[in-house]
């Protein structure tokens, strides 16, 4: 879907969305801290509400106008945009938080008796959802793991009607890879979406809807928001899907705050500079800790090696190895506890994807509803540390995570 007449996401990122005529000349988009809006007359009230319900669709040249912050605002009109172009998508809807977009997609196109499947690892509250909301509404979830192969994957779906393939890549906290090509090929024999979770790797190192998935979606608390200082989500895909997506968003209340949008739009000018220098640095940190004694094993993409068919995965799919690390430390919880707690300059703290650097403990800091043996078969141990890198100065990081591994 890249084509001639598209800007590059380096040049839309900085002004797609926004038209300053249309603001009193403001160069940036204003924030818009209303609630509701005025119509100059009861007929056009009257057609705001037929184009955001769908009765009618908007004429030549004629654009949907602002009727009620839960339905649509202006500040979340620039950060859609640049989503979109951001991962090659017709469109694009933001959510007032990672599982709000989660929820709303699964709510929008699932209906009790359908079947998903999911890949584990998975972030916590993504697997709370599939196995107790889902559930609750008689959808039936079934999980599988990243070595699983499409005979596998037909013989979890057995006789049920599949609806969605739900895919967290790499995942969280362990970095598996998830073929999203291969999953496509079930979802396709099935008629079922694809719905791939790109947060760990963001748009600048994974495209998913160019491999076939049907949408695309983050926390965009993450590397989208960039600096920790607020919660969102986003979904990226196909007109059709992200309108009635949109249109779920208003019926249930998902929506941003007027100054969500309005941050998010900001921070995704900054979207690659930032990914890239917490990418270089992370991987400068690999290697670092690769070679440490103290350090049993460390997972981050940039060490997958040829022959791996992991590395084969990862060279059709990514773009580049992202900033997350996770390792495990040589001892358990009392090691771990040490580590994170000598730590100066990293801060101890769950979260990721922000300018600065974080370090948390998955087998402690997680929803408490995964069992210990649970944990341990999808690699989440009482020794693993989470890395999310940031953007600071990657000496002084090393310097810190050499101090703090002498102190265990
Ligand atoms: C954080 C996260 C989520 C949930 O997003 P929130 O913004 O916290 O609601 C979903 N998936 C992944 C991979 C995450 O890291």
């Amino acid at each position: 879907m890249s084509s001639e007449n598209r800007p590059h996401p380096d040049t839309a990122s900085v002004s797609s969305g926004h038209d300053p005529t249309r603001h009193l000349g403001s160069l940036k988009p204003p924030i818009y801290e209303t609630s509701t809006f005025t119509f100059e007359t009861a007929e056009q009230g009257k057609r705001f509400f037929e184009l955001a319900y769908g009765f009618d669709r908007p004429g030549e040249g004629e654009e949907p106008g602002y009727i009620y912050s839960r339905l649509d605002s202006p500040n979340m009109r620039p950060a859609e945009a640049r989503l979109a172009v951001w991962e090659e998508a017709e469109d694009s809807a933001i959510f007032n938080s990672g599982m709000a977009a989660i929820a709303t997609v699964l709510l929008s196109f699932l209906t009790p008796g359908d079947l998903v499947v999911y890949s584990l690892p998975a972030y916590g509250g993504t697997v709370t959802l599939m196995s107790g909301l889902l559930a609750d509404v008689g959808v039936v979830t079934r999980s599988f793991r990243a070595d699983a192969g499409l005979d596998d994957l037909e013989a979890l779906v057995g006789g049920d009607r599949l609806a969605m393939v739900y895919l967290e890549t790499p995942a969280n906290p362990t970095n598996d890879l998830f073929d999203i090509e291969l999953a496509a090929r079930l979802a396709e024999r099935h008629q079922a979406r694809l719905v791939v979770d790109n947060t760990f790797l963001s748009p600048v190192w994974q495209k998913p809807l160019l491999h076939g998935a049907d949408l695309s979606l983050h926390s965009a608390t993450k590397y989208l928001g960039g600096h920790s200082d607020l919660t969102a989500g986003a979904v990226c895909g196909g007109t059709e899907d992200i309108a009635a997506l949109k249109h779920k968003r208003y019926q249930i209340g998902t929506t941003p705050s007027p100054a969500t949008g309005w941050l998010l739009a900001r921070s995704l000018e900054t979207l690659r500079l930032r990914v890239e220098r917490q990418t270089e640095n992370a991987t400068r940190l690999a290697g670092f800790l690769d070679s440490h004694e103290k350090v049993e094993t460390v997972s981050h993409l940039s060490l997958l090696q040829p022959g791996d068919p992991r590395h084969d995965v990862y060279k059709r799919q990514c773009l580049g190895p992202g900033a997350m690390i996770s390792f495990e430390l040589v001892g358990g919880e009392a090691e771990s506890f040490r580590f994170l707690d000598s730590m100066r300059v990293v801060r101890l703290a769950t979260s990721l994807g922000g300018t600065e650097s974080l370090a948390s403990h998955p087998w402690t800091m997680s929803p408490p509803t995964v069992p210990d043996q649970e944990k341990r078969s999808i690699g989440v141990t009482p020794g693993l540390i989470r890395l999310s890198v940031g953007i600071e100065d990657v000496r002084d990081l090393t310097a810190d995570l050499e101090q703090a591994l002498a102190a265990i």
